[in-house]
């Protein structure tokens, strides 16, 4: 079997003759599958996430569609947001937001639009080889004018409920991109990196002290210019001590830090320092009073020295702090995170972090710098450009997510996780612990937000639709938008836009409205499918995409708007987890520690990915991925069905005609068929749970089954029926056996069950496996009992064979007896003759004082040696007819000649044997003038005979 090349033809045929079309035409009218399709960028190439997640989607969506669902298919493209803008700035060569502005906005945009849809073909390419069916030429675009107004639609209902406001705050920033994030980009994989930091120790002189310090802890020096403040715990113990000739105020906890010998002179509690005032390091020009000691509750002893340097400006719970106390902010950094200039601070025009050395050395000349160490620590990085974010204050806008996070809680029981622990775990989790969100962005490349404020008075208008521009706009980014003005309906000054875009989570979370265009068109389509029956992403979407499309959800059906009261965005959701190499690494595509997915396609196929991503590990757990394992399912999983196939196609007969009333008698066949209905019901219940992992798991205990038992037990009654309606019934079996299972594994491995049910395929059935009805089990062929017995069959088998090669007895050599301690098969003679056969013993004999649960007779007869020979010599002279090039229908004159008298007796007592086993129509004496096909001399127990055959 070549199945990457079997794949090729499958993919042109589905193509030629419109096969995915009409898996939803031919469904018009039934009910409606929704699904979700997550946009991803449009930059960069597919990987294996990607891939398992298609999977995922692509098998889910096939066997609803088969369950008799329309199942339309769109995908996606997310176009906008940092992502692009970072590639776009790395192809033009630029650094900073200024190089942007100079360039200017038109120009930039433009190419940002240019380079939305570079890579979109390779998506295609790799999604179709996989064979995800969707409709590509139809695919929305997060950067289409329509898309954009749905999503002002969306922001206007927020904004419209008093959901959205603006807040100067100190939020994660970037200083490369110029905007701030999210706290839930800080959580995308990768966002937070292990680094070495510096940390320093810091006398802070107490004012009317002379001597006197207060002992403080910071890993960011940058940040000491704009400290107005210090902060203790109220009831934390602190002490002052004596070090040489000064004395130092901390922690009681933490006095080791001092790392030197120390006298305590007074103990006290934080409550005594409130109020107390210090000398700065740095003296600022302060708008109110500041420099002096406060107390938080954020104070701890886990580390440092118990005095917290405050930096309203630089700190979340600095400056909320500094809101309480009513302290000063001095911002002492610039936008571009560089430290300002004429501050009189070292460092000036330097990068923050480039700015901590020459900060400390200052400190340390005027003998500020008590001691210092580095530190290993986690530090959030940008997650698009990889730059260290500072935390900055600045003015945002805000979705008050915490204003409905018990609705956001509710909505989600609503939910069904695969795998379930994420509804309360993991996502779950992060609901409860929501935070306003900062969905402003300030940049350029995203839709923009439709807000316009007064320049004189504090109006402000917010558009939810096109129409409301009152007038005509080809294209809704900036900078034309920018152009759009209003006057003030309140004192007729002139209304502006804010300058923002939106965080690109937010347009992706709005994707069930904006992908049709809601609520200006497609209305009733979109909210018969609201909320949709399914999504799939991977597990860093619980807190990105799914999380955004359930903030946005919640919030539009908080009031019935025509989407519902109360409503999740989806009802059931896949969560798949993380390919990583075969050693638990990381893919790294530097140090190439995985095949590619090219590689595995053109060596084992799609369906083979598909089957080890769907089958191999549960859902929702990391995956680990090499070519051993993906060569594996493909030999255990894939070509065992395609060899069943192949057996099938060979050994029926050409004008077989499957029988719609057949009933069988057979045990085997009774066997299978019971093994078949019962498989069938097991992957229908877990895939109507979104099991998928249970759904496509049984799949290969069955092709053993199928192969490695009812196959190989039934192999004669193909090849050599001993009657004729046997063979028919054998061959009626398995037909519908194989037929039922192309329908089963159909969404799961799409082309190998295409090519085999095309095969076996009759005319009047379906042009295509995947427009056939998934099959429904018949469960008056089940028959739990003979399952149970045929699985203890293969068991004492296995543990016989077992024995047999332990003591060096071939299979072909036939024994005595088998002793079986368990008479639970007693009765059964059908399967015990199967056993018999099987293990080729002459007899089984219960025996309830077996020590064992099987013994084997080992004690060979004269008897039983020379049948054991003869089956040698059968098998040999089988080989010999493969060698000479004849096929199953030739028969054939054996000659033979020896001169050991056991092997002379063998030849006659078993002649008419070897002519019904190795189809030979006489059996002579060789004669040398004779010419044969083949002649050989064989070695058979401690003998030789010449054995030649011909036609
Ligand atoms: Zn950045
Ligand atoms: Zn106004």
């Amino acid at each position: 079997m070549n199945l990457p090349q079997i794949e090729l033809k499958v993919l042109k045929f589905w193509d030629t003759k419109k096969i995915f079309k009409k898996s939803i035409s031919q469904r018009k009218g039934s009910k409606l599958f929704s699904f979700y399709d997550g946009p991803p960028f449009a930059s960069g190439l597919p990987h294996y996430g990607h891939i398992l997640a298609t999977t995922i989607k692509d098998a889910v969506l096939r066997y609803a569609a088969m369950r008799g669902y329309r199942v339309e298919r769109r995908v996606g493209w997310d176009c906008h947001g940092l992502p692009v803008e970072n590639l776009v700035e790395k192809e033009l060569g630029i650094k900073s937001k200024r190089e942007i502005e100079k360039l200017g906005i038109k120009k930039f945009n433009e190419a940002c639009r240019a380079s939305v849809f570079q890579c979109v073909k390779d998506w295609e390419a790799t999604l179709k080889r996989v064979g995800r069916w969707a409709d590509y030429s139809d695919a929305y675009t997060t950067m289409d004018n329509s898309y954009i107004e749905s999503v002002w639609w969306v922001f206007k209902k927020l904004f419209n409920q008093e959901l959205v406001y603006r807040a100067y705050r100190v939020t994660p920033y970037c200083p490369r991109c110029g905007t701030p994030l999210s706290n839930f980009e800080l959580n995308q994989p990768g966002a937070y990196q292990e680094i070495e930091d510096q940390s320093v120790w810091l006398r802070f002189p107490i004012k009317g002290e002379v001597g006197s310090f207060f002992l403080v802890w910071t890993t960011t020096p940058w940040t000491l210019p704009a400290n107005t403040a210090l902060a203790v715990g109220e009831n934390i113990n602190y002490a002052k001590v004596k070090v040489g000739e000064e004395k130092y105020i901390l922690a009681k906890d933490l006095l080791e830090t001092l790392g030197q010998p120390y006298e305590i002179e007074k103990e006290f509690l934080g409550g005594a320092l409130v109020g107390q005032e210090y000398e700065p390091l740095y003296e600022m020009k302060l708008e109110k009073p500041g420099y002096r000691v406060v107390a938080a509750d954020f104070v701890s002893v886990e580390d440092g020295t118990g005095i917290v340097h405050i930096a309203p400006s630089f700190g979340v719970e600095d400056m909320e702090l500094g809101q309480k106390e009513n302290l000063p902010a001095i911002v002492s950094v610039d936008l571009e995170g560089k430290v300002k200039k004429g501050l009189g601070i070292p460092g000036e025009g330097k990068f923050v972090k480039d700015a901590d050395e020459e900060i400390k050395a200052d400190l340390k000349k005027r003998r500020f710098l008590f001691k210092e160490a580095k530190i290993k620590h986690s530090y959030p990085f940008c997650w698009r450009c990889d730059t260290p974010l500072i935390y900055y204050p600045l003015s945002t806008w805000y979705i008050a997510v915490t204003k409905f996070i018990s609705q956001l809680v509710k909505n989600n029981e609503q939910i069904h996780w695969v795998p379930e622990h994420l509804k309360e775990g993991r996502f779950g989790n992060w609901l409860e612990g929501a935070r306003d969100w900062a969905v402003s962005r300030n940049r350029f490349w995203g839709a923009p937000i439709p807000i316009w404020l007064c320049g004189q008075c504090q109006n402000i208008k917010v558009v939810g639709s096109i129409k409301e521009l009152g007038k005509k706009i080809k294209d809704l980014h900036r900078p034309y938008i920018d152009d759009v003005k209003f006057t003030c309906d309140k004192c007729g000054g002139e209304m502006r836009r804010t300058e923002e875009v939106f965080d690109c989570w937010f347009e992706s979370g709005s994707m069930p409205y904006a992908q049709w265009h809601y609520p200006f068109e497609n209305k009733k389509m979109v909210e018969e499918t609201f909320p949709a029956d399914f999504i799939a992403e991977g597990l860093d979407q619980t807190r990105g995409w799914f999380y955004t499309l359930h903030v946005l959800s919640s919030a539009l059906t908080l009031q019935n708007i025509g989407l519902g009261v109360n409503q999740p965005a989806f009802k059931n959701a896949v969560v798949n987890g993380m390919i990583l190499a075969a050693d638990g690494k990381k893919l790294s595509k530097r140090l190439r520690n995985y095949p590619s997915p090219e590689e595995i396609f053109a060596k084992y196929g799609a369906d083979t990915l598909r089957y080890f991503l769907l089958a191999s590990t549960p859902i929702g757990e990391d995956y680990y991925m090499s070519d051993k394992r993906v060569e594996e399912i493909y030999r255990r999983t894939i070509s065992t069905f395609w060899h069943t196939y192949s057996f099938f196609k060979t050994y029926t007969d050409r004008n077989f005609k499957p029988q719609k009333s057949f009933k069988p008698s057979n045990l085997l066949d009774r066997w299978i068929l019971s093994r078949l209905n019962n498989l069938n019901l097991t992957m229908m219940a877990a895939m109507d749970n979104y099991e998928l992992t249970q759904g496509a798991r049984p799949l290969d205990a069955f092709l053993d089954d199928l192969s490695n038992w009812y196959v190989r037990r039934s192999r004669r009654r193909f090849q050599k029926p001993d009657k004729i309606s046997d063979k028919n019934a054998a061959s009626q079996t398995l037909y519908q056996v194989l037929l039922t299972l192309a329908k089963l594994s159909a969404p799961f491995t799409p082309f190998l069950s295409e090519e085999i049910y095309l095969g076996l395929k009759k005319t009047k059935m379906p042009e295509s496996v995947h427009l056939c009805d998934y099959p429904s089990s018949d469960k008056k062929l089940i028959n739990k009992s003979l399952e149970e017995k045929m699985a203890r069959v293969r068991v004492i088998v296995a543990q016989a064979l077992a024995e047999r090669a332990a003591a060096s007895l071939k299979v072909r050599q036939p024994l005595a007896a088998l002793k079986i301690k368990n008479a639970k098969l007693k009765t059964d003679k059908e399967l015990l003759d199967i056993i018999k056969d099987e293990v080729n013993v002459k007899e089984i004999i219960f025996d309830a004082v077996l020590k064992n649960e099987i013994a084997l007779d080992k004690k060979l007869t004269k008897d039983l040696k020379e049948e054991g020979l003869a089956r040698d010599l059968a098998r040999s002279i089988q080989d010999m007819r493969k060698e000479a090039g004849l096929t199953r229908k030739d028969t054939i004159l054996i000659v033979w000649q020896s001169h050991d008298k056991i092997l002379s007796g063998l030849m006659t007592n078993w002649g008419k044997y070897f002519m019904q086993e190795n189809s030979a129509k006489e059996i002579a004496v060789y004669d040398k003038k004779e010419r044969y096909l083949l002649t050989k001399d064989l070695k058979l127990g401690e003998s030789k005979i010449k054995i030649a055959i011909r036609k």
